[in-house]
């Protein structure tokens, strides 16, 4: 891939392992990464910001995927989430901030993209920050479940995996990830 090639990066993990928190560090710290904003049929919770997704209709949605708009989409918890087709500017690489059925799609399509997969440092973590997120009771339970089966399928279709014991650390470690990968090829 030449240098000036656009490379897309994906950071995937479980809910409630700060995935979040880690691409808008990185953006803020590689001036060549550029955040794709998802869209979603989810509500949005007490607090979220206004930006954090494209909060669309399930009508919207289903539209956009008949004509094509979706680089990928998914059924996360009986919610539509879906990544747009990226615009491609050129030298500025994508970062996906998806869940794994999404990064296998994507790794599907574009082999040469990157998947850092982002493990928690501890389940009792994991589940404190899923439960601290606003969700209603009955969608916690779901949510760690869910995160519980996601971590073997995303290890397995991981390039890389890091463990976010230190968000300082973590973020440092991907952006050397991101950097080497660059250099590669
Ligand atoms: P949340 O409801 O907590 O914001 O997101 C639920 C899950 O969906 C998280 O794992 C998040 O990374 C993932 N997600 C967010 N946007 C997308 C997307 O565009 N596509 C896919 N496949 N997953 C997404």
């Amino acid at each position: 891939m030449p240098a000036s090639a656009q490379r897309i990066f994906i950071v995937s993990g479980p809910g409630g392992v700060g995935k979040g928190t880690i691409v808008r560090a990185l953006v803020e710290r590689d001036p060549r990464l550029w955040l794709s904003r998802s869209w979603t049929t989810r509500e949005r919770r007490p607090g979220e910001a206004a930006d954090a997704y494209v909060f669309a209709t399930t009508v919207e949605f289903e539209q956009r995927i008949e004509r094509g708009g979706f680089l990928e989409w998914t059924n996360f918890l009986g919610n539509y989430y879906g990544t747009p087709t990226p615009d491609p500017t050129p030298g500025r690489d994508p970062v996906l901030e998806i869940e794994v059925d999404g990064a296998r799609q994507v790794k599907t399509l574009h082999p040469d993209a990157t998947l850092i997969f982002v493990l928690p440092p501890s389940r009792e973590e994991q589940a404190r920050r899923l439960r601290g997120r606003g969700d209603p009771d009955d969608k916690i339970d779901q949510r760690v479940r869910k995160a519980e089966e996601e971590e073997p399928v995303g290890r397995a279709l991981a390039d890389y995996v890091v463990v976010n014991d230190d968000l300082g650390r973590t973020v440092d470690e991907m952006v050397s990830i991101i950097h080497a990968c660059r250099l590669r090829d």
